[in-house]
């Protein structure tokens, strides 16, 4: 096991992509095998440190930021252990990043779906974070290709906790470890909403345990090992970058791509996919006039006067490109006048372009916060679809009338898009924080989330509480102290 202590060193764990300032840390542990990393959470527990599990440092919330005590980097534990072309499982160590399991799944055509668009993350971060992207509009959160995981709780304990084989009875959860001790949780008595959604523990009647551990931050065990599901790559993708004039035309674009694509997985669901080619988009991604003019000077044919865009993704084969086109373009004709400076992209470098640039809005936001050296105030808050549009039009209007500086992007197939607001000195981050909580505001107020994928961290606590109430938040506490007890583990994500 390494271990730093150098101030250099120490600094560049201090924070993440929040820019959320105030990070400290006494030393840095970073175990080389699984077993390191129980002995480092051993001796952290033994000297009553509060612990930071440190993945790829592209969270959004300050989850990663330590307030003291160590941090345990899992950079070393970087083995991809396994990947099973035949079962379609892969295992990995929460050290791995993204980039480099995507690329190893893909070298084989198979598709791991989650891919919450920056590739330097984590594996084990985005479990702990439960993270989303593009593609979660047709498949779901990192949650549903979770099968398996290994963890080590502050006593050293080990679980091993599997997909289908331990549930709640009610609202009490039970978890055995490896060595026969028993855990016994009170599950909390909350609703969660029923859309995308990434804030506070998963807790429902009769769950699986292995979902209580996604989405936990770091907080109530290290996740050392990780089993994942996978799929067949498709045959090919056909993508594109639409442009448009209003955004009423974008909004009814998606609302009718969105409704295809749902009809299309219906009938396929119900017939085994024998039914009718339909649209079934695998991506919606939406970008407003100021993310357009964000990065215009790197992408010149931009349309001047687009309003806003959308990039989508389809999958198709010899037998559906076809079929597929044709509905595409005439559902597109229908909605905007930029036909012809559409951007469509066949191949997989020009897709990889189009991706590029998807990532190239938010790598940016995040770089110019950083600059202006301002907390992020980004929302990530989704509704349900009937609802989208009232919250959209709520923040602009909160936004303009505050005279404040913003960008819209994000994932318009799930409801859920990212205002992020830049802010140049205190007295407009004041004004922002205000404008951004009668956001979450009016989202709760429509039956949303206040996160859908990024969690809840330490700069999106107070919203938490909006969401659930003080009292759920204390049976969340609750449910902690039994897993860890000293309350060690990521301390202050969720619970101050
Ligand atoms: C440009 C950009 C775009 C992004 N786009 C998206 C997006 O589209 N969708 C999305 O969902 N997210 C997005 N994110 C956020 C980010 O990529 C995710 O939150 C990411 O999954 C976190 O992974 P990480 O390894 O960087 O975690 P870190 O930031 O290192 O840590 C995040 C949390 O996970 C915990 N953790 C890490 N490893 C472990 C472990 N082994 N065991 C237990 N806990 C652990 C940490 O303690 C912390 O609480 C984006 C970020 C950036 C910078």
């Amino acid at each position: 096991m390494l271990v730093k202590t150098d101030q250099d060193t120490l600094q560049s764990y201090l924070s993440d992509a929040s820019n959320m300032p105030g990070g400290s840390a006494d030393r840095i542990l970073i175990p080389e095998t699984q077993e390191e990393l129980r002995e480092a959470l051993l001796q952290c527990a033994s000297e009553g440190k509060a612990i930071t599990i440190a993945g790829g440092g592209t969270g959004l919330t300050g989850a990663r930021v330590p307030l003291g005590g160590t941090v345990i980097s899992t950079e070393r534990l970087n083995k991809i252990i396994s990947i099973d072309e035949a079962t379609l499982r892969a295992v990995v160590e929460p050290g791995v990043s993204l980039r480099d399991f995507q690329t190893a799944v893909e070298e084989r055509g198979l598709l791991y779906p989650p891919d919450p668009t920056e590739r330097a993350a984590a594996m084990g971060g985005t479990v702990a974070c439960n993270s989303s992207g593009a593609r979660t509009f047709k498949y779901g959160a990192t949650r549903a290709f979770i099968e398996r995981l290994r963890i080590f709780l502050p006593d050293g304990e080990e679980l091993q906790v599997r997909r289908g084989e331990t549930f709640a009875s009610g609202s009490t959860l039970t978890l055995r470890a490896v060595s026969g001790k028993t855990y016994t949780l009170a599950l909390p008595q909350i609703t969660m909403p029923a859309m995308k959604h990434a804030a506070g523990y998963f807790v429902k009647s009769g769950m699986d345990a292995i979902d209580l551990f996604i989405g936990s931050e770091g907080t109530l065990g290290a996740i050392a090992e990780i089993e994942v599901r996978l799929l067949r790559q498709p045959e090919r993708i056909v993508a594109g970058v639409i442009f448009f004039d209003s955004v009423d035309g974008v909004m009814n674009f998606v609302q009718e791509a969105r409704e295809a694509s749902l009809k299309t997985r219906a009938n396929a669901s119900a017939d085994g996919g024998t039914s009718e080619i339909g649209i079934d988009s695998r991506a919606l991604e939406y970008f407003d006039r100021f993310a357009l003019d964000f990065v215009r000077d790197e992408y010149p044919n931009i349309p001047q006067e687009a309003a806003a865009a959308v990039w989508f993704e389809q999958e198709v084969n010899d037998e559906t490109e076809g079929t597929l086109l044709e509905l595409w373009y005439e559902l597109i004709g229908k909605y905007t006048p930029f036909m012809d400076e559409a951007w469509f992209a066949i191949t997989e470098k020009d897709q990889e372009e189009l991706r590029e640039f998807r990532h190239a809005v938010p790598a940016k936001t995040y770089e110019r916060i950083r600059e202006l050296n301002q907390r992020k105030i980004g929302t990530d808050m989704a509704v349900p679809d009937a609802h989208f549009r009232t919250l959209y039009d709520f923040y602009t209007t909160e936004f303009t009338k505050e005279g404040l500086q913003y960008i819209i992007f994000g994932h318009i197939g799930n409801s859920h898009v990212h205002a992020n607001i830049f802010t140049s000195n205190a007295e407009e981050l004041d004004r922002a924080k205000a404008a951004y909580h009668r956001c979450v505001l009016k989202a709760l107020e429509l039956g949303g989330t206040i996160s859908a994928e990024h969690g809840v961290g330490k700069i999106k606590r107070d919203y938490l509480r909006d969401m659930y109430g003080a009292a759920a938040i204390e049976q969340f506490a609750v449910l902690k102290r039994v897993l860890d007890p000293a309350g060690l583990l990521g301390r202050g994500t969720m619970f101050a």
